[in-house]
């Protein structure tokens, strides 16, 4: 599909079980095409580019943006777009609106909704989606990204045990395997990659990103994920979690538990008395460190199965959640004794699906 000079506009989609994520890449120059092209292209640019929000819940990630890009022998700038997968149609009407198919041939398209909304696409937008596998060009996204971005990708936080001395510090990307990626969007999927070639999805679970949400939306009340993760920065998750300490009345030495260890998560919600005073705020903590814990120990074990020490966390999970991404690289170093690394991409990449870039680039 991706030829020398594909069609414009070049777009990417990732249709994910909770998010849509939208590529656009904006050509520098409009002046090669012709005047009809340049009139349709510059119709969708200004209103891309015009706007950060579309309708009640599109956003473009400014801070994303990825300038001087070479894609397939034209320069520009990469856009980052989301918006809920629940508002498909109204995208939709939107491409239709805009006349999306007067210049572009298809769409490149992975996720699961590349298939279920294949048929509503051609019909009602008059646009073909070319399909991509998501694993595919979820790989081929982070390495995409790590090679051309011009700010440093990949990082990790040193001293991840010390709240006081964790800082964040780039990380140097350019041999990375074998390294592990932990997938964690709706649900989580978890892939060993030796190579460029090589690589396969080792396990997942379903308790993921969407879980955390679908059940801080129970518990809370709360109806987004910035309000659960704000909720979750103020609450405290010993209210709600059965500690070590609360079962020994201190460490479990034989077996190094320090007190301070879950032991069991909600454990505390047993009790009545305990349930009348705890929080929304306290919930949602509690809920956002069981998810992430339990993601930790997977992806721990399959570290050690499969031998690897790197381990790759991303997707939109990871989003304006820094109480997770230390919470992992604190569990990682911390219960492997320091053998395993936690590693994150400022793009959260998830699958922002580079696919139409990586055909022709990676
Ligand atoms: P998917 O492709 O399955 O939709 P993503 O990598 O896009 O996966 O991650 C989706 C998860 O990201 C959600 O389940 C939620 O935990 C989190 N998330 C981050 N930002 C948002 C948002 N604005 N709206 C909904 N979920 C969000």
């Amino acid at each position: 599909f991706c030829d020398i000079r594909p069609s414009m506009p070049l777009f990417g989609m990732d249709i994910g079980g909770t998010l849509t994520k939208l590529v656009y890449f904006e050509p520098a120059n409009f002046d090669e095409f012709d005047l009809e092209e340049k009139e349709t292209l510059q119709t969708i640019h200004r209103y891309l580019i015009g706007n950060v929000a579309y309708g009640k819940s599109g956003i473009r990630d400014v801070h994303l943006e990825m300038e001087n890009q070479t894609i397939c022998g034209r320069t520009g700038k990469i856009h980052f777009i989301r918006f809920p997968t629940s508002q498909m149609l109204s995208f939709i009407e939107l491409a239709k609106s805009k006349n999306f198919s007067g210049l572009a041939s298809g769409i490149c398209a992975t996720g699961g909704g590349a298939y279920m909304f294949e048929e509503i696409f051609a019909k009602e937008v008059l646009l073909q989606l070319h399909k991509y596998d998501e694993m595919d060009c979820l790989l081929k996204g982070i390495h995409y990204i790590d090679r051309y971005n011009p700010f440093s990708e990949c990082y990790f936080f040193r001293n991840p045990r010390d709240t006081e001395l964790c800082k964040k510090m780039p990380f140097d990307f350019r041999n990375p395997y074998p390294y592990l990626v932990v997938n964690i969007g709706s649900g989580v999927s978890i892939l060993a990659v030796r190579s460029k070639t090589d690589y396969s999805r080792v396990s997942g679970t379903s308790l993921g990103g969407g879980t955390f949400l679908g059940l801080c939306c129970l518990l809370t009340g709360c109806e987004t994920f910035e309000e659960a993760i704000e909720l979750a920065s103020q609450g405290d998750s010993k209210n709600i979690d059965k500690l070590v300490r609360d079962i020994y009345g201190g460490d479990y030495s034989k077996f190094g538990l320090a007190g301070e260890t879950v032991a069991c998560s909600f454990g505390h919600m047993m009790s009545k008395e305990k349930r009348d005073t705890s929080s929304r705020e306290d919930l949602a903590r509690a809920t956002l460190v069981t998810l992430t814990n339990n993601i930790g120990s997977i992806a721990r074990m399959c570290a050690k199965t499969e031998k690897i020490e790197r381990v790759v966390f991303v997707g939109n999970f990871l989003r304006v959640n820094e109480i997770s991404m230390k919470l992992l690289a604190y569990a990682m170093d911390f219960w492997s004794n320091g053998s395993l690394k936690a590693l994150f991409l400022e793009h959260e990449v998830r699958n922002y699906n580079l696919c139409f870039l990586c055909t022709v680039i990676v």
